[in-house]
């Protein structure tokens, strides 16, 4: 919001729940830029952390958003998001308030939890976010927003303190379908790539060769030339330390699921993404979760 000499306003009172690797990092930037934090979560440890980082904390999502200019959420799934903005956000947070949920969920429920914030007489958007607990940290995130323009202009404001781009997507829910379409587009060419690669080496190509080859070339893309999967080609990625840190593969399996579950709905055909989808199913379920999903190369 500008305030009225046209500068950004920057002492709002926000509620923020959910406190782990991504909103401790988040919350802690909103502090950083000014902003009253009104922190919840349920584990005691990431309250201590955000009161750390100077939030002021609760012991109930309905304290916390007493008062409140703004609500900010970062939950793991779509039922906690459900389950916490009924029963305890809308309806006990003041109606002028604007609420912004930044968890990663499946398109339906955002619109669902959207439809009954708005018949209550509130400004609501999805904000899912590109870039991991670094980009968080650091307040680089790139925010994918759904909901009506005046929501999104509320919002603004808030998430530019948290991120590097704010990027409005058109009606609520486009936020999660932009972010799933994406990531399952990473998922498709990561894997692509991680094929290429093998089958280069398997045909007698040395990697680096492929990679000035083709990085210069029509199969050029960002898992090529920005987080190549083979260690010690191109910049600096998570394969060059042995797959550790980076975006977990069991986190694009997340995504990758609530993708086909929206390709379901939509009736889109998605041969390409459920392929991708089945191989991070198979890689996750041999105990491969923690690592970076460039490491999918391993299983060529
Ligand atoms: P996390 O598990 O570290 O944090 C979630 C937090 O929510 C935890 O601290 C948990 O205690 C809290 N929580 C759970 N239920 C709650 C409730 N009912 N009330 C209050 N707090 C509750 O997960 P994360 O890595 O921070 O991810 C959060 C979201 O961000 C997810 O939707 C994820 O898909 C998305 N995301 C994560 C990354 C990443 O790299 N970690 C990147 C992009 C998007």
């Amino acid at each position: 919001m500008l305030d009225t000499n046209g500068t950004w306003e920057s002492d709002m009172k926000i509620a923020f729940i959910g406190l782990g690797n991504m909103g401790g990092g988040m919350a802690a930037n909103l502090v950083k830029a000014g902003h009253k934090v009104r922190a919840f979560d349920l584990s005691e440890e990431a309250l201590a952390r955000a009161k750390e980082a100077g939030c002021e904390t609760f012991s109930s999502v309905r304290e916390a958003v007493e008062g409140a200019e703004a609500v900010v959420s970062m939950l793991p799934n779509g039922a906690i998001v459900k389950d916490v903005y009924t029963k305890d956000v809308i309806g006990h947070t003041p109606h002028a308030a604007t609420l912004i949920d930044c968890s990663t969920i499946d398109v339906a429920t955002a619109r669902e939890v959207a439809d009954a914030a708005h018949a209550e007489g509130y400004k609501m958007v999805d904000a899912p976010v590109s870039g991991g607990i670094a980009a968080a940290n650091a307040g680089t995130l790139t925010f994918m927003v759904g909901g009506e323009i005046h929501a999104f202009d509320a919002a603004k404001p808030v998430l530019e303190a948290m991120g590097k781009a704010v990027i409005h997507a058109g009606a609520v829910g486009n936020g999660q379908a932009a972010k799933i379409c994406n990531n399952m587009l990473l998922a498709i060419h990561m894997a692509g790539t991680c094929e290429a690669f093998k089958m280069a080496e398997k045909l007698g190509l040395d990697p680096q060769t492929f990679y000035d080859i083709s990085s210069v070339s029509s199969g050029q893309n960002w898992s090529m030339t920005s987080y190549c999967p083979v260690p010690g080609v191109g910049p600096q990625a998570p394969s060059d330390n042995d797959y550790q840190g980076g975006f977990a593969t069991a986190l694009m399996l997340k995504d990758l699921r609530l993708a086909m579950e929206a390709a379901e709905n939509a009736d889109a055909a998605v041969p390409m993404g459920s392929r991708a989808a089945a191989l991070y199913e198979d890689f996750t379920g041999a105990g491969n979760g923690g690592l970076d999903f460039s490491a999918l190369i391993k299983t060529y």
